[in-house]
């Protein structure tokens, strides 16, 4: 019987690292999720502050075309205040060529602080170009990292696979469909150790008869609680089942 119980604890070791395994290759690609959506996001800002600083280049084309244009007109005003006959219309014309005065530089100090404004609009884009460049490659760094582990985890996954197969192959039917049963109904717990007359995984006691008759190790028993299978973790012969590790594939998996 202490051969048997030794099959099955370690089999469910190997199903409890095929278990783990198969977690980590499933939440292994959610690392790169979180970096794709900050690219993502940091792409869409380059966007938007590219279409700011092209808005703000036109709105300036427009002023200094107003700027030219103040020119054409301050000219057609000299000349009308050259052919002036009155101090009525001569003090008009007058007025006219301040207000234009003023208005001309009320437009270049708009443009001054367009040309500032577009000058911030353009560190800002090379700042973001930086920024994205940077997060992309940690992307496909962390991408590329994602994917090695991923390989290895599927590589470690094969190795138990193969000897969990191996370990069916050497357990006796009814024993193994009790096992099964056990693991799927108990939450990957079908084999239980007892220490100290008391089930490790549900926590309660064995009666001191019973526990008695676990320590000779003849019998299959069920913790009469939980229902798992168990045997008396303090015997040599499960211990040395236990530390007999020597073949865990040698993977990232136990991180
Ligand atoms: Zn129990």
């Amino acid at each position: 019987m202490k051969e048997k119980i030794s099959l099955l604890i370690q089999l469910q070791e190997c199903d409890t690292s095929i278990q783990k395994i198969s977690k980590k290759i499933e939440d292994a690609p959610h690392r790169i999720q979180g970096l794709q959506e900050e690219l993502e996001a940091a792409e869409m800002k380059s966007q938007e502050d590219r279409d700011k600083l092209e808005a703000l280049k036109k709105e300036s084309r427009t002023f200094d075309q107003e700027i030219d244009d103040f020119d054409i007109k301050f000219e057609k005003s000299n000349t009308k205040l050259s052919n002036i006959k009155s101090n009525k219309e001569y003090t008009a014309a007058l007025k006219e060529v301040e207000d234009l005065k003023n208005e001309k530089v009320r437009t270049e100090d708009k443009v001054i602080s367009l040309m500032e404004a577009i000058e911030e609009g353009q560190r800002g884009c090379l700042e973001n170009d930086t920024r994205q460049k940077q997060l992309q490659e940690t992307f496909e760094e962390t991408q590329k990292k994602v994917e090695r582990k991923i390989d290895d985890l599927n590589g470690a996954l094969e190795v138990f696979k193969k000897k969990r197969d191996n370990l069916k192959a050497s357990i006796e039917k009814d024993l193994l469909d009790k096992y099964l049963f056990l693991w799927e109904r108990r939450q990957g717990v079908a084999i239980s150790p007892v220490t100290g007359g008391v089930c490790q995984t549900c926590h309660m006691g064995i009666p001191p008869q019973k526990f008695n008759e676990l320590r000779k190790g003849d019998v299959l028993m069920s913790c009469s609680h939980c229902k798992r299978i168990i045997y008396w973790a303090d015997d040599a012969h499960y211990q040395a089942t236990t530390e007999d590790q020597g073949d865990r594939p040698p993977s990232s998996h136990q991180e």
